[in-house]
């Protein structure tokens, strides 16, 4: 359920009404205030509370049920988009932001290389995997803590924040020490006592769409985290399993809209891993900017035919130096812009 506030309510007047409502109701209480209205959001069970004597308040403007399971992630609650600053770049709002760098870690070399010439092209995040869920066991599983100690070196040398994927609970303190993103990976999005540690944590979290997952699922995953108080949660499109075999996923570009219409979160997209193939990686970004993402996660290798790990839709420092030109058009078509570093 939600309270708006009339816009007349001073500050102190909603702050005499949400004490009222929290003894009346047992109920969490979360206020947003938001360019011309403050919102009341009610956490909790909230079936037997009358609307009516509520709206019949003097600096109530509207009641109304939310009758979507997500609470703290639903728009209803934050009308405003959510704009999170990390590492002094901006993700949501008019930026968008540009993660870049190889599916691994493999050598020092390679990610400082890689590093520098996605910056010098625009990238305003890093990626890099470190703990790697391949689907083979006897795949490379990724350089684990030294990869991590790797990216490190890669942020000190440019600057640029950085992005791994944890795949375990017992990683996190680490993961909170070395990262500045922590990426919750597809086949993760439902690991609920991972999603609950994350909350309790105040890193953002990068939360990719499960193999199979709806929309509802990956929201209420988001709403998990935001439980326990993490409120800097991005969504990731990265394709979805569909019939189609020819690309690796289906990518869902309907889902941008829909979390837009949902969800106050920012919501990127990773053309990657969504296609697999290195062709559809230009175009699909393309397209997700048409359809109002908020940043692009790109995998980019220095040299994709010897890459460890998904060579087949990596693109050359070259090719993405080309792509985040044409970024930078279509960015400007939409009135958005790549963010700029402060
Ligand atoms: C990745 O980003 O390297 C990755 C494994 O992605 P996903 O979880 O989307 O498959
Ligand atoms: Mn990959």
């Amino acid at each position: 359920m939600i309270v708006v506030t009339k816009h007349t309510a001073s500050e102190q007047e909603i702050s005499n009404l949400v004490e009222e409502l929290k003894s009346a109701y047992p109920v969490e209480i979360q206020k947003i205030t938001g360019s011309g209205c403050t919102v009341l959001g009610f956490i909790g069970d909230t079936s037997s509370i009358d609307m009516t004597q509520i709206e019949n308040d003097i600096r109530v403007e509207r009641v109304m049920r939310v009758t979507e399971p997500f609470k703290k992630a639903n728009r209803h609650f934050h009308p405003d988009n959510s704009i999170f600053e990390i590492g002094g770049r901006k993700i949501g709002g008019k930026d968008i932001a540009i993660i870049a760098g190889p599916c691994s870690v493999e050598s020092e070399e390679q990610i400082v290389g890689i590093a520098e010439s996605v910056k010098a092209s625009g990238a305003t995040f890093l990626r890099g995997g470190a703990y790697k869920p391949r689907s083979s066991p006897y795949a490379f599983q990724g350089l684990e803590e030294d990869g991590l100690e790797l990216l490190k070196i890669a942020r000190e040398k440019t600057g640029l924040p950085i992005v791994s994927e944890i795949m375990d609970v017992r990683t996190i303190e680490k993961f909170i020490d070395d990262v500045d993103i922590i990426q919750v990976g597809a086949r993760n999005m439902q690991n609920f006592s991972l999603l609950k540690e994350l909350g309790r944590t105040r890193k953002p979290v990068l939360l990719k769409r499960g193999l199979s997952s709806t929309i509802e699922e990956w929201i209420m995953a988001a709403e998990y985290i935001m439980a326990g108080g993490n409120e800097q949660v991005i969504f990731c499109e990265r394709g979805i399993r569909t019939f189609e075999s020819y690309t690796r996923n289906t990518l869902d570009l309907s889902a941008i809209c829909a979390i837009k219409k949902l969800s106050h979160l920012p919501i990127i997209v990773d053309p990657s891993h969504a296609t697999g193939l290195k062709f559809m990686v230009e175009p699909m970004c393309m397209a997700a900017i048409a359809a109002g993402a908020d940043g692009l996660i790109i995998e980019v290798h220095n040299n994709p035919a010897k890459a460890l790990c998904d060579g087949a839709q990596s693109i050359t420092p070259e090719a993405f130096g080309k792509v985040v030109n044409k970024m930078r058009k279509y960015a400007a078509v939409e009135e958005r812009q790549i963010s700029e570093v402060n």
